[in-house]
């Protein structure tokens, strides 16, 4: 393939631009900046970044507060476990989150993926690193182009060591989320057996932390826009959520152009040119290497760091702020933006509707479980005493946070009952599987096939209740 090259053309004839698609990414240097949006996205970061580090450390009833029980499929989220019958939930949740992010996206562009995604917050943390060791990006540049020397040694293996650390405490933290966080870090410190062997506790957790170190790793320290660019697949149907009046990042080009450097005392706007003095430092400091002035562009995260560029050169120049700046095509085309408009009122409906309903199934949730099952060996017994006996098993899982003990019923308009019962205690947390023979005499069954209902009633709280349906079956008329 050829490389990416420009042909010189007569004026009159279209510019052809090769372009090589397996070409290699170049590094992107990004210029250090600082101002308002910097900030926010650093402020923005930090309480998210320390609540992903902290979480798996609280601990509520002797089990760490979040926690995603893989091998016993059971979420502990606060002071409520789910189970695997609390798919819906989960599934609600992520329409939730999906209509939160459509509604934000369609008032405020990627706001998102600029301030808050873990991909760039991560990428922060690693290009603060970068810069601590490496120094800003013309030190940065000369040095990769400068031969290895003990300083180029040392701040290199200073920064890939920063790196490493970050990623060890995120694949750590990451992890601590499906195995409790204390022992994954003892597990790490391995025993010797009666042999005399190392024993590590778990290898699992041990590869899995080593893993997610790795990914991280890459994600933030190599890959970095690349994710945002080619990985991510909200890249790719964001512009679906955008409309001429979505707040984005957007380059004043009738104010900026005829873009170009001029001499402080120059009246350039005489000269034709506009406010834009082509310094490119909207381009140095864009963490996805794009230059905002060409217009809207996928690849654009809206992070704001052109825009406290921009700004700096503003103030330097004398210039009033905002040649780029948040603001919607309907701003820059026709001088006003619609805030309310019905498609955001639309989305926001739909996201209060959907957690409302969420809420409400949430706090009415059960913390018990009943699911019955027919024996499969018999359809029926006909028993001595003129009874006929069908035979089922109930699996109660007590998911609440306290033992309880749970009473077992049959409903139904026929004279059912259980036999031999007594009630059974369960532990927090517990699944248990109790036989059920249901009974009922012969001449009050004036039906084949009957449906019963068996329920399970906590004797300390009545609320906490769970219901099943099964089918009786009887002697053939
Ligand atoms: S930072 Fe502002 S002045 Fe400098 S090139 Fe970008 S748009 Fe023009
Ligand atoms: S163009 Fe500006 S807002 Fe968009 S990603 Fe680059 S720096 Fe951020």
């Amino acid at each position: 393939m050829t490389n990416t090259s420009e042909k010189n053309s007569p004026s009159d004839e279209p510019t052809i631009r090769y372009i090589n698609l397996y070409e290699s990414e170049e590094k992107v240097y990004i210029r250090k900046i600082s101002g308002f949006y910097q900030s926010l996205r650093r402020y923005a970061g930090l309480p998210l970044m320390l609540g992903f580090l902290l979480l798996p450390w609280f601990t509520i009833d002797s089990r760490p507060a979040v926690l995603f029980d893989l091998p016993t499929r059971q979420f502990h989220i606060l002071w409520v476990t789910f189970g695997p019958q609390d798919g819906m939930l989960l599934a609600g949740l992520l329409i939730i989150s999906a209509f939160a992010l459509f509604t934000v996206t369609a008032f405020l562009g990627r706001v998102w993926c600029g301030f808050t995604c873990p991909q760039t917050v991560w990428t922060l943390m690693f290009i603060w690193a970068e810069h601590f060791c490496e120094g800003d990006r013309n030190k940065r540049i000369k040095l990769d182009n400068s031969p290895w020397t003990f300083e180029k040694i040392y701040r290199k293996t200073g920064k890939y060591f920063l790196w490493f650390v970050i990623s060890f405490i995120t694949g750590l933290t990451f992890v601590g989320y499906f195995y409790p966080i204390r022992e994954l870090i003892s597990s790490f410190f391995p025993s010797y057996d009666e042999s005399g062997f190392l024993v590590f506790d778990s290898l699992t957790a041990i590869f899995w932390t080593l893993f997610f170190t790795l990914m991280t790793y890459m994600n933030a320290g190599f890959l970095r826009e690349q994710v945002c660019k080619y990985m991510c697949p909200y890249a790719r149907f964001q512009s679906v959520m955008y409309d001429s009046d979505t707040l984005a990042v957007h380059y004043d080009a009738a104010r900026g152009e005829t873009r170009g450097p001029r001499k402080p005392t120059e009246d350039y706007r005489a000269e034709g040119k506009g406010d834009c003095i082509d310094c490119s430092w909207c381009v140095q400091v864009c963490p996805v290497d794009i230059d905002i002035r060409e217009g809207l562009q996928y690849e654009c995260i809206n992070c704001g760091l052109c825009v406290d560029a921009c700004n700096a050169v503003m103030d330097k120049m004398g210039y009033e702020r905002g040649l780029i700046r948040f603001t919607s095509d309907d701003e820059l085309s026709h001088g006003k933006t619609h805030y309310l408009r019905p498609r955001v009122f639309a989305y926001i409906a739909i996201l209060l509707i959907l957690c409302s309903v969420f809420v409400y199934t949430v706090a009415n949730r059960q913390p018990v479980t009943l699911d019955v099952s027919r024996d499969r060996g018999a359809q029926m017994f006909r028993v001595r005493s003129g009874q006929i006996q069908n035979v089922y098993t109930a699996k109660i899982h007590n998911m609440d946070r306290q033992s309880h003990q749970y009473e077992i019923t049959v409903e139904s308009d026929l004279p059912f009952k259980i036999v031999k019962y007594r009630p059974v205690l369960l532990e927090k947390g517990e699944i248990f599987s109790v036989p059920l023979r249901v009974s009922i005499p012969e001449e009050a069954l004036d039906v084949v096939t009957k449906e019963i209902i068996i329920t399970i009633k906590s004797t300390e709280n009545e609320l906490i209740t769970a219901q099943e349906s099964a089918t009786f079956i009887g002697p053939s008329k």
